[in-house]
Parts: C-alpha cells; structure tokens; sequence
C-alpha cells in the first residue's frame, strides 16, 4: 500500500500522534502485523458507509481500506547536508508516498523547543529548507546527465523532463517546494524529488486553541494548497482509550466532530491520490483501493489480476441509492442498478459486483 511518512523537528509530538495512530486502528485485529516495524504502521481508513452495508449484506466482517505511516525521526537544522541522522532521513523519506509534516503550535513551558519560542512559519520553514536543500544537490548530480541526454537522443521527453527539472530548480531557489509550485509530477518522477511529494500539514495544538478559528485560519494560510489539520496529539492520544461515546463527548465538548486521526487518515488518503469502491456479500463488507480516475476493469484488477483479464462489465449501484432502496435487487427494479463497461470511470462509493470470464 501507499505509504505517508510522517516527519517534524524533535518534541513536537510525532511520536504521541503515531502512538494514537496505530493503537488507535480498532481494526488491528484484521491486520495481525499492523506494526510492521517499529516506526511503520497500517491504518484503517474510516468508512461508516461499511456498517451500513454490513447491515443491508449482513456482512460477517468488515474490511477497510488502509494506508501506512512511517514516523520517519531526524530532521533537524543540517539535515541536507548530514547533520544529526541526515542522510538515514532523506532515505527513509524518499520511500514514502507523501509527506506529513507535524508542526508544533502547542506552548508548554516542560517541553523543550530545539529553536526556542514556538513558532510554526519558522517550523515550516526549517523543514522545507532541508528537503529543498536535499532536492537541489539531486537535481545539481541529474542535470548534467539530463543534458547529455538530450543532446545524445534529442527526443521529445528527456527535453520535456529536463525543462521541468530547470524550472523546479528555479523554483527551489527561490525557497518555494516542487509540489507548491505545481510542477508535473510525472515528468519530476525519475529524480524522486522530495518536495514533489503531495504535503500534508499536521498542527499540533493546545486543547483550548482547538476551537480558534481565526488561529485555523492564519495556520492554513501558511500551507495552502497543501491541506492542514487541526489536533492535539495529547488529547488524541487520551480518546483512543475512551469508550467511542465517552470519546465523541470528550470531541464535542471542544466543538469538534471527528476525531484528528480520523480526519489525518482521511485527508492523507485523499491526499495520496486514492479512493475507493465498495463490495458486499454475507462473508465481508470491504472498501478497496483504486487511484482516482481508474476504470471499471482497473478496479476489478485490485481484487486480482484474472478479474481485469476476464472483465465484462461490473454492475453498480451508488451507496446512496443502496442504502435508500434497501438492498441491491430493490435497488435494480428501481432502475438504481447500473452495468457499466470497461471505459466506466469509477466513482467515490460506487458499490460493485464484476462480471467475468476466467
Ligand atoms: P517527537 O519528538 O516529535 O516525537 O515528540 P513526542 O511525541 O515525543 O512529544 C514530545 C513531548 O511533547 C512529550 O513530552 C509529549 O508528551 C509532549 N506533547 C506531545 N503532544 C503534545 C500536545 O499536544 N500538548 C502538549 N502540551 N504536549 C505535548
């Protein structure tokens, strides 16, 4: 599965948030090995649409769909050029799929800053400027071989990549990342820039401050487009030893609906470029992972590969008009059932039985 690494100075809270993270997954039991090293975990991706269809199915078992987070330690000041456990770092994050960075905007005069005040834009910025710092020594060692390359083929794509790798220099200069720029990813791909990454944004608050819209505000700013979160990783970590009602109290009374590792898995999901469709019998209700934009038999192949060889059509019903009709033949003499073929572009809570040949 895709992974997010999850990174952020020292004593900011990343440990506690992957604490509650991983403790949290009242799914482990579905997944033995949730904890696959100690700084790598499986997560379950809130769905309450799987209850719904566990109760029209009468599903045994509910499945969802995951996603892995890495607590990757050791970014500080230098990391770019070595310092403290720089170059395991930059490794340990290439790998991954997406960048958390976990900003501390919590004060607490017991826990020490490494630079002092707390103080996020500076925060940010001390991160951003070793990835970028660590993408400009990768794009100094690429262009000279890009440049030969060109002049050896002369083809279309090597100039196209290495248009947009100059361009992501020029903008790494100027102190901006690859992936606020919106540069093309696709044509960065064989750098593995680390600021091409998707970034997400982790606030780790005071629990009074959790409420403070025009504090939400000014923080977002900082990091749009990229998308920003809002939690205390203490409080976080004292829900997931709650009840699920005494935790939603505890939630509500600092006016907060979801939990902030619900929303991290969500929004880190949908930052990762995923989705997911829906099938349900008596044995499972399961959410399964597709990027967004993958067709009917592209969906079908995530089950396995002979269901996309074979592919037919596949059969879909909304989730919506499932849980409205009651079950899927009602739903078919309303007209709700759809058969769709191979060039179907699968939609967000598509509920779907495949037709196939083996
Ligand atoms: P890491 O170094 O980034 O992994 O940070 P840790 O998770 O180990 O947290 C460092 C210290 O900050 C610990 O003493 C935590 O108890 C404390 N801490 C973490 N999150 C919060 C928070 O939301 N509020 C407060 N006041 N302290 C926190």
């Amino acid at each position: 599965s895709l992974s997010i690494g999850i990174v952020g100075l020292p004593n900011v809270g990343k440990s506690t948030l992957f604490n509650a993270l991983t403790k949290n997954d009242a799914l482990a039991a579905n997944y033995p090995f949730a904890t696959i090293e100690p700084n790598v975990g499986i997560v379950g991706v809130p769905d309450p649409r799987l209850d719904g269809l566990a109760k029209v199915f009468g599903s045994a078992k509910i499945i969802p769909a995951t996603i892995e987070f890495v607590d990757i330690a050791g970014i500080v000041k230098g990391a770019s050029e070595g310092q403290g456990l720089g170059n395991k770092f930059l490794a340990n994050i290439r790998d991954t799929d997406a960048i958390c960075q976990v900003i501390r905007a919590f004060n607490d005069p017991d826990v020490t800053h490494v630079d002092g005040e707390t103080d996020p834009l500076r925060d940010i910025e001390t991160i951003n400027t070793e990835l970028i710092l660590a993408d400009l020594q990768t794009i100094e060692k690429a262009i000279p071989r890009l440049e030969k390359e060109v002049k050896l083929k002369k083809d279309k794509d090597a100039i196209a990549v290495l248009d947009e790798v100059r361009k992501a220099e020029a903008i790494l200069n100027e102190g901006r990342t690859a992936f606020g720029a919106g540069l093309d990813r696709v044509l960065l791909r064989e750098l593995h820039l680390l600021t091409a990454k998707p970034f997400l944004y982790v606030f780790n608050l005071d629990d009074e401050e959790l409420g403070d819209e025009t504090l939400r505000a000014k923080l977002r700013d900082l990091v749009a487009p990229a998308e920003a979160i809002f939690l205390s990783a203490k409080i976080e970590s004292e829900l997931i030893e709650l009840p699920d009602d005494e935790a939603l109290e505890l939630l509500q009374s600092m006016g907060q609906e979801e939990s902030g590792l619900a929303q991290l898995v969500r929004v880190g999901f949908d930052t990762l470029g995923l989705q997911t469709y829906l099938t349900a019998g008596p044995k499972e209700a399961r959410a399964w992972t597709i990027k967004k934009g993958a067709t009917a038999p592209e969906a079908a192949g995530v089950i396995h590969s002979d269901f996309q060889r074979g592919f037919i059509k596949a059969e879909i019903v909304s989730y919506a008009d499932l849980i409205a009709e009651g079950s899927v033949p009602s739903a078919r003499s309303a007209g709700k059932a759809r058969m769709e073929g191979k060039d179907y572009v699968m939609r967000d809570g598509d509920v779907v039985e495949f037709r196939f040949n083996v």
